[in-house]
Formats: C-alpha cells, sequence, structure tokens
C-alpha cells in the first residue's frame, strides 16, 4: 500500500474520519459485566471482607449490586449473591427476577443457589468453580437439579483467573495475619 496516499488527504481528512466513525455495537457482553462484579469484589477485599462479588442485569441495566458484609453487617446470609438479588428485587418492586441475569465472581453455595431458584432467575454467570462449597455442580448440583422446577442457564470460567487471585491474596493475607498474631 502507498501511504503516501494517505497523507495527500491531510489533517483534514483525518479530522473528518473523526467525526464521522463507524457505527459500533456496544460491546455488552458476559465479561463486560462480570468486569463490575469483580470490582465489587475488590470493595470487599479493602473492607476485609471474603472477595466476592454479584451483579444482577436486566435488559443491559444493572438493577442491583452486591459484595459480601457477612462480617461488616454481623450477617451470615450476607453474600454478594443474596446482596445483590434483594438490591434487585427492591429495584424492580418484584421477588420474581424472571428475566434476570446474576454475575457472580464464584460459583454460588447452596443458599445463594437457593435464592437464585426461588427469585426464577433467567441465567447464572459465574467465574472460578467453588470446590469447597460450590452448588451449581462442585459440592451439590442445587441449580437445574431435576427434581425441581425451575431451570437456568448456566455459563462458568468468565474470567475466573482473576476471580480466584482476589481470593487466594485474601486467604493468604489472613494465613499471614494469622502467622504474625
Ligand atoms: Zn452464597
Amino acid at each position: 500500500m502507498d501511504l503516501s496516499v494517505l497523507s495527500d488527504h491531510g489533517p483534514e481528512h483525518l479530522k473528518i474520519r473523526s467525526m464521522n466513525p463507524p457505527p459500533v455495537e456496544a460491546p455488552f457482553s458476559d465479561e463486560l459485566w462480570m468486569e463490575e462484579a469483580l470490582r465489587l469484589a475488590q470493595r470487599a477485599l479493602e473492607a476485609g471482607e471474603v472477595p466476592i462479588g454479584a451483579v444482577v442485569v436486566r435488559n443491559r441495566d444493572i438493577v442491583g449490586r452486591g459484595w459480601n458484609r457477612n462480617i461488616s453487617e454481623g450477617d451470615p446470609s450476607a453474600h454478594a449473591e443474596i446482596v445483590a438479588l434483594r438490591e434487585a428485587g427492591a429495584t424492580l418492586a418484584n421477588h420474581r427476577l424472571e428475566d434476570c441475569e446474576l454475575f457472580a465472581t464464584i460459583e454460588p453455595c447452596a443458599m445463594c443457589a437457593g435464592a437464585l431458584i426461588h427469585a426464577r432467575v433467567k441465567r447464572l454467570i459465574y467465574g472460578a468453580d467453588d470446590p469447597k462449597a460450590g452448588a451449581v455442580r462442585s459440592v451439590l448440583q442445587i441449580i437445574n437439579h431435576p427434581q425441581l422446577n425451575h431451570r437456568m442457564e448456566v455459563r462458568s470460567g468468565v474470567l475466573a483467573g482473576r476471580s480466584s487471585e482476589l481470593l487466594q491474596a485474601f486467604f493468604r493475607n489472613r494465613r499471614e495475619r494469622v502467622r504474625l498474631g
């Protein structure tokens, strides 16, 4: 390609091009929403909580956000997913979230999986598997259990490495604090 052809157009050509950018479809993807869930997990980490975050999305809008608050609120049920579902229910003034998707940085536990079913969530997207408490497939299979009526689409492994890194940083720090007394 002869580059002198481009330079012949001069700055005026570049100006016109920048005024008329090609139409680009906004990148609304699972990874984009997971980025927000990871930001919330980071807030949990900064607050000394287990770094897990969750967002509820409906029609490309975030209607609920949550991060773990068990310690700060003295609440064993204050998992990121539960906090996000409560906010979504309040935002939509509806306890059924049938057209909603929930993004969580880690595989939900039995309590959160149960809440997702009660909420009739349409789709669950999560990051890392939780081999100690995961209730989608790792320890229990509560989501899409054959004897339960509700079915939801599941996608796992979205930005899983970053979710694991946050959790590893948290548990490494905690071990360090215990060691130092
Ligand atoms: Zn949970």
